[in-house]
């Protein structure tokens, strides 16, 4: 039985500290209670965590997108409520953690663009409590780069005086402070995740998902790292169909109007696949919501609670639009991903460089590309593609990007 750090994929070192740090916090609980397991119902608290013991209570998990940032948080939680305390994933700790159901661990996860305050106060002040199972209150937030300021100070404030049995656990891409506030960073320990290697994600696909291993080594080069990314490309056709029509655009580029009509091509696909992956959420939140406002009834008090109903819909149309343009950027990200993928591999063809191609099934058309460009021109439009990211990042609309990098494309 795979324990549940089985599924980080080719990160030997965090996995490494991770036991460790899971080791000594189980041996915290011993302290407190004495010999044999920790009974469910303790009262009181026991001494607060040493980080020299390779405990603390706030850590960062830093990463590219797809190395397991989140996947690492949920571990490392399922490790720290484990009965045995290693994360042996059999046990009801381990289980139910994994499974998302463990009643002492919450996971924050941003749908929109950010996470608010309020909804950051509230659980703040929920891990302030006692742990019901008689561990730890974790509370991992998966993405904290996406924290508003406000939310923040917020965490900060629960970061800098934690309750001595709560663990906070942030992933975030990097430690810069773009991503994470300098003193929320001051405040814990990193662990950082490689890039896994390609081989080490087509080995998982192979052992967990059951797929054929020649499949998988296509798709994990592909995905360029992204364990996510590689599954998704394995196992559904129209996310394959949806990367070589991106990767069909260098060929197209051949005038202007080609470049304007590759941009509009490329948004609409990604509006396309962003409204596909939110639709059935959406419907399904909306009918939920209908069916806990149609217990209202008529009699006295009825039209404050249509007020009050009209509010609660406009609420949750909110929240769904912001995670439908969050999805966009994810879409649309994804696409730029795999097109500066194509360019990568232009530019090590053209170097001679003896690196394999991230994109074997386009390989030719990229050596073609590379006896066209050259080296320079290859880099250039590598450099068009990163730039467009960049400004989508900070907000450019992303049309009058994606229009300026099809452009620098062509003209190279
Ligand atoms: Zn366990």
């Amino acid at each position: 039985m795979p324990d549940v750090f089985a599924d980080l994929v080719g990160q030997d070192e965090a996995v490494d500290t991770l036991r460790r740090a899971a080791a000594s916090a189980a041996a915290v609980l011993r302290a407190a209670h004495g010999p044999g397991p920790a009974p469910d119902d303790l009262d009181g608290y026991g001494p607060a965590v040493d980080p020299g013991a390779g405990m603390t209570h706030a850590w960062i998990f830093t990463g590219p997108p797809g190395s397991g940032r989140s996947v690492a948080a949920r571990a490392f939680a399922a490790a720290l409520q484990c009965v045995h305390g290693t994360g042996c994933g059999e046990c009801p700790g381990c289980h139910t953690t994994m499974t998302g159901t463990h009643a002492d661990v919450r996971l924050v996860v941003p749908e929109g663009l950010s996470i608010g305050v309020s909804e950051m106060r509230a659980l703040v002040l929920r891990a302030a409590s006692t742990p019901s199972g008689g561990r730890w209150q974790i509370v991992i937030v998966s993405d904290a780069d996406r924290l508003t300021e406000a939310a923040g100070n917020a965490l900060l404030k629960a970061v800098e005086e934690p309750p001595p049995r709560t663990v906070f656990l942030l992933c975030a891409p990097s430690t810069h402070p773009d991503d994470v506030s300098v003193t929320i960073r001051s405040r814990c320990r990193v662990v950082p995740l490689r890039q896994p290697p390609a081989s080490a994600v087509a080995e998982v696909l192979v052992r967990r998902d059951g797929i054929a291993p020649d499949v998988a080594q296509w798709a994990a080069a592909a995905a360029q790292g992204h364990v996510g990314r590689a599954r998704r490309l394995a196992r559904d056709p129209e996310a394959r169909q949806r990367r070589d029509a991106v990767l069909a655009v260098p060929r197209r580029l051949t005038g202007v109007g080609t470049a304007l009509d590759a941009a509009s091509a490329l948004i609409e696909a990604a509006e396309a696949e962003a409204e596909a992956s939110v639709a059935e959420a959406d419907a399904a939140e909306r009918a939920a919501l209908q069916t806990a406002l149609g217990a209202g009834g008529t009699g006295r008090g009825a039209a404050g609670a249509m007020r009050g109903a009209a509010g609660q819909l406009k609420d949750l149309e909110k929240r769904q639009k912001s995670r439908a343009t969050r999805a966009q950027r994810d879409a649309l990200d994804r696409a730029l991903v795999d097109l500066a993928g194509f360019y990568r591999d232009a530019l090590t063809m053209a170097l001679r460089a003896p690196v394999a191609p991230v994109h074997t099934d386009t390989a030719a058309m990229a050596e073609a590309g590379a006896q066209k460009w050259a080296a320079e021109g290859a880099l250039r439009r590598l450099e068009a593609v990163l730039e467009c990211r960049t400004a989508i990042e900070a907000n450019v609309k992303p049309r009058i990007a994606v229009e300026a990098m099809m452009l620098a494309l062509w003209k190279g």
